[in-house]
């Protein structure tokens, strides 16, 4: 049989299925993505809204390493499609792309609309159909079905890639619900969990709402032997943002072990603590809030100072006060719900796919992009490891002809 009779659905338009889509379609497959929602790709358009972080530019090593106990899995399919790759193919699509200061990559819109825009015309110049409002259902014999406004449908395709996504902001269309369904085919499934979620934190009445909605800029936090600098952002009901969700899965697994987990904040990493000693010590007439202040402490930060000392007094002797400001400890009781988590740990285990990211008890089935078991902070990684294992899926199709 001919490459052009070959047919291929693509389930989910996510980053990870319109990759795998683009790749098939080039490669001559017949393409059809099956989409739930009325329209494709909703979480990446909200990822635009944050400025859309396509990926990092730190050196490839450095890169693999931020998915940890998965990089083994994910460095060929990332090797295949690496950062640069993704700037170039971005560019292929008239999207440039800038490196910002803390080595993100952005479209230099910042924005999701153009690319997808763009993608999706290159995807329907390749032939590929889009069938919105499609909802995988499950398997009949070997038939994959969908609902649809039309009634149900089945389809016996060549090779099916599921990019299912997984299970956080679930209205934009991810929703885990795949999950029993895949379990019922023999795929063994991690649990779904929040990935890059905040945490919650007991603030006290004042403080929750004076300080809600404000940054924590140029701090250092620490849980046990783990460091990571960066920002926090207050929120109603605790701590987020990126240096929270860089220290995510192990903060997550003291809570699930303890209950709780005692997070130290270093206010000041920049100044040793002599130095802020002697920053703080100037004028022992000035106010705290105003020694505070003058040693480049934001308000934010001198709120939190408070909330954790004894009736809210800080001590006056200024080796004592640089020491609370370079260890402030604050108790996270629990985790911020996978609804609003950025993205989701667990998914379909490795040991139930090949390389090739076809599943082992489905024939002629691969897999793709968040539904897989593997999690990574922000920064760019979860973008170019869906794009990279949509592409690589496609690749596991092709070879099997
Ligand atoms: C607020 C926010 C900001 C983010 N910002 C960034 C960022 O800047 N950089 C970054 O790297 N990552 C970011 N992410 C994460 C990134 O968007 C996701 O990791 C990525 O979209 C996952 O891609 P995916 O294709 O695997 O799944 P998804 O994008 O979730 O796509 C899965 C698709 O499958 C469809 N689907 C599900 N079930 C069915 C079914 N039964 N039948 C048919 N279709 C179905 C869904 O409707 C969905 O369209 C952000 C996430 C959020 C929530």
């Amino acid at each position: 049989m001919s490459a052009a009779t070959r047919q291929a659905i693509v389930i989910g338009a996510g980053p990870a299925g319109l990759a795998a889509a683009e790749v098939l379609a080039e490669a001559g497959w017949r393409v059809t993505v099956h989409e739930r929602m009325p329209s494709p790709a909703r979480k990446f358009l909200l990822a635009g809204r944050g400025g859309l972080n396509l990926t990092h530019a730190e050196p490839l090593e450095t890169f693999l390493d931020r998915y940890g106990a998965a990089r083994a899995r994910l460095e060929p399919a990332i090797r295949a499609f690496t950062p640069s790759d993704l700037r170039a193919w971005a560019a292929g699509l008239g999207i440039e792309t800038f490196i910002g200061s803390s080595g993100r990559v952005f479209p230099i819109q910042m924005k999701a609309t153009p690319l997808l825009r763009a993608w999706l015309a290159r995807l329907d110049a390749l032939g590929v159909t889009l069938e919105a409002r499609s909802q995988w259902t499950g398997w009949y014999g070997e038939a994959v079905t969908f609902e649809t406004p039309h009634g149900e449908r089945t389809q016996s395709p060549d090779a099916a890639v599921f990019a299912l996504g997984g299970a956080s902001w679930p209205r934009l269309g991810a929703d885990g619900s795949w999950t029993e369904g895949f379990r019922m085919r023999g795929a063994e499934v991690t649990p779904l969990r929040p990935a890059n979620s905040g945490f919650i934190v007991d603030w006290s009445g004042v403080f929750r709402e004076r300080l809600a909605g404000t940054p924590l800029k140029r701090i250092s936090l620490r849980i046990d032997e783990h460091v990571v600098r960066g920002e926090a952002m207050i929120a109603t009901y605790g701590i987020e943002g990126g240096a929270i969700y860089a220290l995510g899965a192990r903060l997550r697994d003291a809570i699930t072990a303890d209950g709780v987990a005692l997070l130290e904040i270093d206010l000041a990493p920049d100044y040793p603590l002599d130095v802020l000693a002697a920053r703080l010590g100037g004028n022992r007439r000035d106010s705290t809030a105003n020694r505070l202040r003058k040693a480049g402490l934001s308000p934010t930060a001198a709120g939190l100072l408070r909330e954790g000392a004894e009736g809210n007094t800080l001590p006056a002797d200024a080796e004592q006060l640089a020491r609370r400001i370079k260890n402030v400890k604050i108790r996270l009781t629990g985790i911020s719900g996978i609804g609003r988590a950025i993205s989701t740990a667990g998914g379909i285990a490795w040991s139930s796919v090949t390389s090739d990211y076809a599943l082992k008890s489905v024939p002629h089935t691969f897999v793709a992009g968040e539904m897989l078991d593997w999690e990574a902070p922000t920064g760019g990684y979860l973008l170019q490891a869906c794009m990279a294992t949509g592409r690589a899926a496609a690749r596991g199709v092709l070879a099997q002809g």
